[in-house]
């Protein structure tokens, strides 16, 4: 894997910097940081920055590193014109050599905390970068399978028309309710606090997938897209809706508690069925849903997490923002 991986963040530092005589202009900002400039342009950023898209704010979900590979090569051969700035950043490479989530502190509760760990200063440095983009593409990764990729990101109206015009067909998980902490903020939620629209994507089970890779690729595609109409004011909004869930359950970590093996993001559960053990009983769902972040203890080193799964449930438009649901 580690070979892998250092394949894939070479390709990618060697597409940024092998630009000459390519479309528009391709500048290394800084380590795994790349800004590009269209030849002329028409449309104006808000901000500095059209678009950002990320990869491997989580060092392990490597995923998503080729599909921002694959798109700069498709501006670099003029297939893709787009007529916006944006950049390409690529969140913690120093955890991804080591096939890591983080090193020292998690990447993503760690904008606008000012701290000293190795990702406290990658995220103060990467700041600079998301402070002046207008629209943030995040791709993530699972650690256990998914049946389908889906967006993430706490609920704003600019961040759900964007999930669904960048890829229409991909499922929208939006949460709303948790007051905004200061002191460590995902990458979307600080694009979203500094007046930008932010939102992540989980492409699937971590690791490099080339229906993975082609699915960001055309998330990436559809952001670019989205991006230029919303900028030059000529968005349409589309008329398909991709399915919208929120959270039903949250289940807290407790003492002697283990899900059985084979448990996948997305799957179909019912309230009261058998998905694991609680000290000599059995453990029941919560509540019927879609199961996501269903949390295994393979490392026996590594402290429990805080939560072991969630239940998702469908909802409407007039569900976004009610109260009644489960707020994280
Ligand atoms: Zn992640």
């Amino acid at each position: 894997m580690k070979e892998l991986i250092e394949q894939a963040l070479s390709r990618f530092e060697a597409v940024g910097d092998q630009w000459t005589n390519a479309h528009g202009s391709m500048v290394k900002h800084s380590s795994y940081v790349y800004l590009w400039t269209p030849p002329h342009t028409s449309i104006k950023s808000v901000k500095k920055i059209g678009l950002t898209l990320q990869a491997i704010t989580h060092g392990n979900e490597v995923g998503g590193i080729t599909s921002l590979t694959e798109c700069m090569k498709l501006i670099r051969a003029g297939v893709v014109k787009p007529d916006i700035s944006m950049a390409f950043v690529l969140g913690n490479p120093a955890a991804a050599l080591e096939n890591r989530r983080f090193l020292e502190s998690d990447l993503n509760r760690s904008f606008g905390s000012k701290g000293t760990s190795l990702e406290g200063q990658r995220a103060a440095h990467l700041e600079s970068i998301l402070n002046e983009t207008d629209y943030l593409l995040d791709f993530h990764q699972t650690i256990e399978e998914s049946a389908q990729p889906f967006f993430i990101f706490p609920y704003t109206a600019p961040g759900l028309a964007f999930a669904r015009a960048a890829h229409a067909d991909v499922s929208v998980v939006t949460h709303w309710g948790k007051p905004f902490s200061l002191d460590g903020m995902c990458t979307d939620e600080f694009v979203n606090f500094n007046g930008g629209t932010g939102i992540t994507i989980e492409l699937g089970k971590k690791g490099f997938d080339p229906y993975q890779c082609s699915v960001g690729l055309q998330a990436a595609l559809g952001a670019i897209h989205y991006v230029q109409d919303m900028l030059s004011h000529q968005y349409q909004p589309a008329t398909t809706e991709s399915p919208l869930y929120t959270w039903k359950a949250i289940v807290l970590f407790e003492e002697g508690m283990d899900l059985s093996e084979g448990l996948y993001n997305f799957q179909p559960i019912e309230k009261g069925q058998v998905i694991g053990v609680h000290g000599d009983k059995p453990l029941l769902a919560a509540e019927s849903g879609s199961l996501l972040f269903p949390k295994f203890h393979r490392d026996q080193r590594a402290p429990r997490p805080r939560e072991i799964y969630r239940i998702a449930k469908r909802i409407g438009l007039s569900d976004l923002g009610q109260p009644g649901v489960v707020g994280v």
